[in-house]
């Protein structure tokens, strides 16, 4: 269930993220959230782009 999907953030920076990250991911260009943690499926900030490998 859980995988990988790309995000964009509103820099324009496309970014691989955990479906299920532990932790709050961010932006690694302009630090901004991309993703809380949710003890499940993240909650994304950024937008959904497409599932990753
Ligand atoms: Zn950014």
């Amino acid at each position: 269930m859980a995988k990988f999907i790309i995000v964009k953030c509103k820099c324009g920076n496309e970014q691989k993220v955990f479906g299920a990250p532990a932790m709050s991911v961010k932006c690694r260009v302009c630090n901004e959230l991309l993703a809380t943690a949710t003890g499940g499926k993240a909650a994304l900030s950024g937008k959904y782009v497409k599932d990753a490998e």
